[in-house]
């Protein structure tokens, strides 16, 4: 049994049943899923989570269906990491990387994917499909393999290599569209019509799917001994994970998982070439003006983001800020990541790890605050935004005296062991 009251209209708050719905008919206001939270509260306990899965099925008490099975690779729980390296390099104090390159398809839309999927089998459909700017075709992919489901993605022709080998491989049908993501979703938003019997994952069932980032600080919270980050930096795409990052932490506080009320101050990020939310914070405008996209961070590059304006909202009633980067400030942020913690980031963790840095400089971010920031997508998916930027130190031949020689003397005590430039 799930704990769904109904859907409501985030604008005029209307009442919808928890079918396959996902604006309003009277508004066209989004729908948001809500909870009997009296009746969560008496039964989700730290314990009953302890005891659940390593998993983000581990809350299903606030996600949006209930199944003893679920469509599941096993997405979530991924490690929250203490980086003392990064904190220093930053000026900063207790920060920590939640590591979300670490789900099954090495990204955060696992977590969307797993929930979105289980409640569409549950809602009878047989058939997965979405418009992606690539790590949802991946999830989406994977999952309804899994599933045993049919599935049908459609991507923008110009995404990178290995996000659409690493979609095609699960056997569904991945079409290529001539387009930017903004058109690829259009086209799925008419296809939604005309396909009733399919699950869009990110059209007639956002609703559901959009609740799996609420994980996202479910994980967090629990794994900071139940209690919330000061400041967390979230990437910002469509604007979805962001706003249900928020939901998320004040939902554990209205189920009384938390001692202390939270007031977590939420900033977002952004790539330059495509920032309409940074754009309408730095502006003060409520107004977000839609973009055309052009950045390498290919999985945010949505340019009339869905979500944008409740994303922003957001922001500024937690007191956070938002910003962008450029794409060299984008790859400089993922080889820090990577020669501080270890950690390898697509280009949407660049984008998070540059913000933090540009905010924790600008003493938005302060030394002061726990920070947490949100790592999303794997650093082998946009292998190509690193071509030319790093490399062999050296290539020799396989002697000890060309070693020597290339070693020059070198100490390895000393910061020459840095990556340098193949070109
Ligand atoms: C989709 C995506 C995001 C952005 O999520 P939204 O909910 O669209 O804002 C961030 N990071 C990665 C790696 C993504 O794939
Ligand atoms: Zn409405």
């Amino acid at each position: 049994m799930d704990f769904v009251s109904g859907l409501r209209c985030r604008e005029c708050g209307r009442a919808y049943p928890a079918e396959a719905l996902h604006v309003c008919d009277y508004c066209f206001g989004p729908l948001e899923v809500s909870y009997d939270y009296e009746r969560v509260a008496a039964t989700m306990t730290r314990e009953r989570i302890a005891a659940g899965p390593r998993s983000i099925w581990r809350y299903a008490d606030l996600l949006p269906v209930a199944d003893p099975a679920p469509v599941d690779l096993g997405a979530g729980f991924t490690p929250l990491i203490r980086a003392e390296r990064l904190a220093a390099e930053l000026g900063l104090g207790e920060l920590w990387i939640k590591d979300d390159t670490a789900n099954p398809t090495g990204s955060f839309k696992d977590r969307v994917v797993s929930v979105a999927l289980t409640k569409a089998r549950q809602l009878g459909f047989k058939v997965a499909a979405c418009a992606s700017t690539g790590n949802l075709a991946n999830s989406v992919a994977a999952h309804a393999a899994r599933a045993g489901m049919e599935s049908v993605v459609l991507i923008p022709h110009d995404l990178e290599k290995a996000k659409v080998t690493m979609t095609a491989v699960y056997g569904g049908r991945v079409i290529s569209v001539e387009g930017s993501y903004d058109d690829v979703n259009r086209l799925c938003a008419e296809l939604t019509s005309e396909q009733p019997s399919w699950a869009f994952v990110n059209v007639n069932v956002r609703t559901y799917y959009a609740e799996g980032s609420k994980t996202l600080a479910f994980e967090v919270a629990e794994q900071l001994g139940w209690q919330a980050p000061d400041h967390v930096v979230v990437p910002i795409g469509s604007g979805s994970q962001l706003t249900k990052v928020a939901k998320g932490f004040a939902e554990l506080w209205k189920v009384g998982l938390l001692d202390e009320e939270p007031s977590v101050r939420i900033s977002g990020a952004q790539a330059s070439g495509c920032a309409p939310v940074a754009t309408a914070f730095a502006e003060g405008t409520d107004a977000i003006r839609p973009v055309k996209p052009d950045t390498i961070a290919k999985s945010l590059a949505i340019g009339n983001p869905a979500d944008g304006w409740y994303a922003l909202d957001a922001i500024r009633t937690s007191g956070g800020s938002c910003a962008s980067v450029t794409d060299d400030e984008v790859i400089a942020g993922i080889r820090l990541l990577a020669r501080t913690e270890g950690i390898f980031a697509e280009t949407a963790g660049g984008v998070t790890i540059a913000t933090l840095a540009k905010l924790a400089a600008q003493g938005v971010v302060r030394s002061d605050e726990r920070v947490v920031a949100l790592v999303t997508g794997h650093g082998l998916k946009t292998v190509e935004a690193l071509t030319g930027e790093v490399g062999p130190t050296t290539t020799i031949a396989p002697t000890l005296e060309a070693f020597a020689a290339a070693m020059g003397g070198d100490s390895l005590s000393t910061n020459e062991s840095d990556a340098r430039s193949t070109s």
